[in-house]
This record gives structure tokens, C-alpha cells and sequence, in this order.
């Protein structure tokens, strides 16, 4: 006998769809309330752009990756006792880059003063703008193209490039003329303020940590399941997978790039937002080296041109002893893009300079040249991230939204944090006011 669809669905409080560190943050969260928690994530493994791939135990995350120590996803990973190790990169002695000329990178004043780069009007203007950064109002520069602050700021000269590799290194865009200046000042606050930790074993072990605490409450996650459909009915949310089985959820979290939710919801003015989004991305060169030739050499930043360099193993166990993990980027503008191969050899060169005769110690290398570092830029034409969708979609009571892309605090991981946070308590108060009134979905809340 063919099963009904009512006895072909699995009931639960909360449907997650999505298995990157947005899904697993709001699984996590609700399962551990008690709630039943179901996730599905299409490809084979968890993760999503947070992944660590390993081989001759090497382990590579999909280009580089570094935790904001101030920022929302350090705080709610700690909070939920995910274990991950990892420590601040050594101030050394890192580099800049000129197309004619390597400096050193200024990291406190000493450096500042004997930088050959800025003049002395140069170096007392910028300790100024660092000085009075931790109290700028960045809310005042949210309509204002970073570029112009940086004019403002800087001029046209060597310290606005310098103040440009500072605002590439923090926020991974190259768009000065699209990004909201007070979205960049904020990210740039961050980072100054906590630093940033190179993960040991990579990245995977946040990805581990949290499915480890969501399985533990008691959450289904499940991979290579794809959602399909999703359609709104008066008790939640059903969600049909990619093999036909049928989800009934009272609420829905989808943790999903904005194309697929698009795709999922017939949400107009989503997809108008989407159409006008421009995505954060990045061309990365990964490489494994059995020693390196200039060990000293740990972190450079492209000076006039969009380039990082980082040993990442210099700080994080990575690697078998002695075994070096370099990662280097080109963060990649809005205009039309170079041929990948032509990206590449610019990183390699990158590589020729810093590390003369890489070429014959490699153990592994791949090249990925177009990652989605961000989905969405915090544009001036957004207002920055106040422009983004909201956690919360209007005349859908049921379904929340989480990603980097998603909710007005935080860039990158931390958007993905703090949006799953954000979906997360809205989903337990819906549920809980159900709980207390009787009646069965979340929508009938008026969450
Ligand atoms: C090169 C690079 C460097 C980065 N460096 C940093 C950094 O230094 N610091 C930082 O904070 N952040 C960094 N990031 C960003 C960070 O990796 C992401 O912000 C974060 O991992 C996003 O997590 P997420 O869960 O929101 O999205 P994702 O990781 O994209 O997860 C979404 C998941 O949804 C799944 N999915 C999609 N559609 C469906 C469907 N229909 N059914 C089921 N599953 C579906 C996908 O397979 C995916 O696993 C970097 C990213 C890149 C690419």
C-alpha cells in the first residue's frame, strides 16, 4: 500500500535547511532547548564554505580563514562549548608589498616610525586615525563609498594604499567605490580591537564542535539531502527533499545561500534584493610545502595591488612538524575578472618573491579561483548592513533566514552567527508561546 503523505512526514519543531556554521549554530541552539531539530545539507559533507579538507594530514580550509576574537561567532561558539584551539598570528616582521618595493607593515609604533613607506605627515595622520578609530561614530559613513573616507582621510598617496590593504585584510572586499565606509570602519574596529585566531586542524573543528552539540541534544543531521520545495500550511512549514521524503516543521530555518532561498520561497522582494547584491569574492592559491625557503617571511599584504600572503601553520597546527601551510588571495573587485589563469600566476609570483624556489618543495596545491567569501557586500547603496534581509520575513511568521548575508550585525562568520542566534531565539520564543496558548505552529504566535 502506498504510504499517505501524512504517514510519509516526519514532524518536528524545527526544520534546518543547510549545514554550513549558520545551520549548525541554530540547530545547536534550539535542540539543546529541547526542541526537535531535523537538518538537512545537500552535499555529502557539513560544513559549507567552513570545511577543512585534509590530505597526508595537511589540512587546507577552503582559502584563509581566521575568527574575528571581539566578533559574534567567537562569543556563541564559546557559549556553546564547541572546543577549538588556535592562537593570534605573531606580530612579526610582516611585509607590504609595492609593485618596486617590499616594506615593512607597521603593527605598533616603533614600526610606524621607521616605516621607509610614509612620510612623517603620513605617520602622525595615521596613528591619529588609528588613535580615533575605537570612538568613531561609523553609523555617520554608512552612505559614503569607502573610497571617499579613505580621500578624506588620506589623500591619494601611499597612506590611503596602506589604509586600503587594512580595510582589504579585514572585511575580503576590493570594492571601495560599492562599500559602506561604515560597515568597513566597524569591521576594521574589530579587528583591531581582539585580533583574529588561526585555527588548529582548521576550521573543521567548528563545523565538528557544533555538530557534535547539536547531535547530542538530540538533533537529525542529516547530509546529502537536498531540500526541494517549500510550502507555508496552517500548523508550520512542510519541506519536501530531493528523494520525495517529506518534512513537517513548525518552524523553518533556511541557512542557505540567497540564490537557493530564492529559489525555495517565492519571495519577490527578496529576490529584488538578490538581483542588486554584489557577492565578496576571492581567488585562492592553497599550498602545502615541505619546508619553507624563507621561513621568516609569514605575512605580506599586497601595498597597490589586492594580494595576501599568510603562513598559517607559522601559527596553527596544521601540518605534520615542519610541513608549511600558505595560503594566498587576490580579493576580486566588481569589474570584469582577469582568465583564472591569469590570477593565478599573479599569486604564484606573489609566491617567487616571498619564497624563492617554492615551486620545487611542494606537497600539495590547489587553486580556487572564485570563492564566495560573503554573499553580500555592505554597499553604500544598502546603507551597509542595515540593508540586508532581515532574520524575520515579513508575512511569513514560520520561516527565518541566517547566513553571512542575513541581518544587520556582523560580516562574514560573524553575520552567520549572529543571524542563527538571532533565527534560533525567535524560533524557541514562537515555540514557546505555542507551547503556553495551544495552539500548534509558530505563525500562530505572530512571531
Ligand atoms: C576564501 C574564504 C575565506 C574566508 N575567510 C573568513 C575569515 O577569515 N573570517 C570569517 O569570519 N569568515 C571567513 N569566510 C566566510 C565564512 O567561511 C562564511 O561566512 C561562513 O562559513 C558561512 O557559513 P554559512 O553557514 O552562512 O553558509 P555556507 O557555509 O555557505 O553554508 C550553506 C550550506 O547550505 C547548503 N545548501 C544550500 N542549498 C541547500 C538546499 N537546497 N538543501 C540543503 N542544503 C543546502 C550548502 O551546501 C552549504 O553547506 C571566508 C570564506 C571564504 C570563501
Amino acid at each position: 500500500m502506498i504510504p499517505t503523505m501524512e504517514e510519509n512526514c516526519q514532524k518536528v519543531d524545527l526544520i534546518v535547511v543547510g549545514g554550513g556554521l549558520a545551520g549548525l549554530t541554530a540547530a545547536a541552539l534550539v535542540a539543546r532547548e529541547g526542541r526537535s531539530v531535523v537538518l538537512v545539507e545537500r552535499s555529502s559533507r557539513l560544513g559549507g564554505r567552513a570545511m577543512t579538507q585534509e590530505s597526508q594530514g595537511v589540512h587546507f580550509n577552503l582559502g584563509p580563514h581566521a575568527l574575528y576574537c571581539a566578533g559574534h561567532a567567537f562569543r556563541l561558539l564559546t557559549a556553546l562549548q564547541v572546543p577549538f584551539a588556535g592562537r593570534i598570528p605573531a606580530a612579526g616582521r610582516a611585509l607590504l608589498l609595492g609593485r618596486t618595493a617590499t616594506y615593512t607593515l607597521p603593527h605598533g609604533l616603533v614600526s610606524l616610525l621607521t616605516s621607509r613607506l610614509l612620510t612623517l605627515r603620513e605617520k602622525w595622520r595615521l596613528s591619529r586615525i588609528l588613535s580615533e578609530l575605537p570612538h568613531l561614530d561609523a553609523r555617520l559613513f554608512d552612505d559614503m563609498p569607502l573610497g571617499v573616507w579613505i580621500e578624506n582621510n588620506a589623500g591619494t598617496g601611499h597612506l590611503a594604499d596602506q589604509l586600503g590593504t587594512l580595510f582589504r585584510l579585514s572585511t575580503f572586499a576590493n570594492a571601495p567605490e560599492q562599500t559602506s565606509a561604515g560597515a568597513a570602519l566597524d569591521q576594521l574596529k574589530l579587528a583591531l580591537a581582539g585580533n583574529v585566531w588561526y585555527l588548529d586542524g582548521g576550521w573543521q573543528t567548528l563545523v565538528d564542535g557544533l555538530r557534535e552539540r547539536a547531535i547530542a541534544s538530540g538533533a537529525d543531521v542529516r547530509t546529502s539531502e537536498r531540500a526541494e520545495s517549500v510550502r507555508d500550511d496552517a500548523d508550520g512549514v512542510i519541506v519536501r527533499l530531493a528523494g520525495g521524503a517529506i518534512l513537517h516543521g513548525r518552524a523553518l530555518v533556511l541557512a542557505i545561500p540567497p540564490k537557493s532561498a530564492c529559489e525555495l520561497l517565492d519571495e519577490p522582494p527578496l529576490a529584488r534584493w538578490h538581483d542588486s547584491s554584489v557577492p565578496v569574492r576571492a581567488a585562492c592559491l592553497d599550498v602545502a610545502l615541505d619546508r619553507l625557503p624563507r621561513p621568516e617571511r609569514r605575512f605580506a599584504l599586497g601595498l597597490e595591488d589586492p594580494t595576501y600572503y599568510s603562513v598559517h601553520s607559522a601559527t596553527a597546527r596544521l601540518a605534520p612538524d615542519g610541513v608549511a601551510v600558505l595560503h594566498v588571495m587576490k580579493y576580486l573587485g566588481c569589474a570584469v575578472e582577469e582568465p583564472a589563469g591569469v590570477v593565478e600566476r599573479e599569486l604564484e609570483a606573489v609566491l617567487d618573491r616571498l619564497q624563492p624556489g617554492w615551486g620545487d618543495r611542494v606537497i600539495e596545491r590547489r587553486f580556487l579561483p572564485g570563492m564566495t567569501v560573503a554573499h553580500a557586500l555592505p554597499s553604500v547603496a544598502d546603507r551597509g548592513l542595515a540593508g540586508r534581509p532581515g532574520v524575520a520575513i515579513p508575512g511569513r511568521p514560520c520561516v527565518f533566514l541566517a547566513g553571512d548575508w542575513v541581518g544587520d550585525r556582523g560580516m562574514l562568520a560573524d553575520a552567520s552567527a549572529a543571524s542563527a542566534e538571532e533565527a534560533a531565539r525567535s524560533v524557541l520564543d514562537g515555540l514557546e508561546h505555542v507551547s503556553s496558548s495551544g495552539d500548534r505552529s509558530v505563525a500562530h504566535a505572530g512571531a
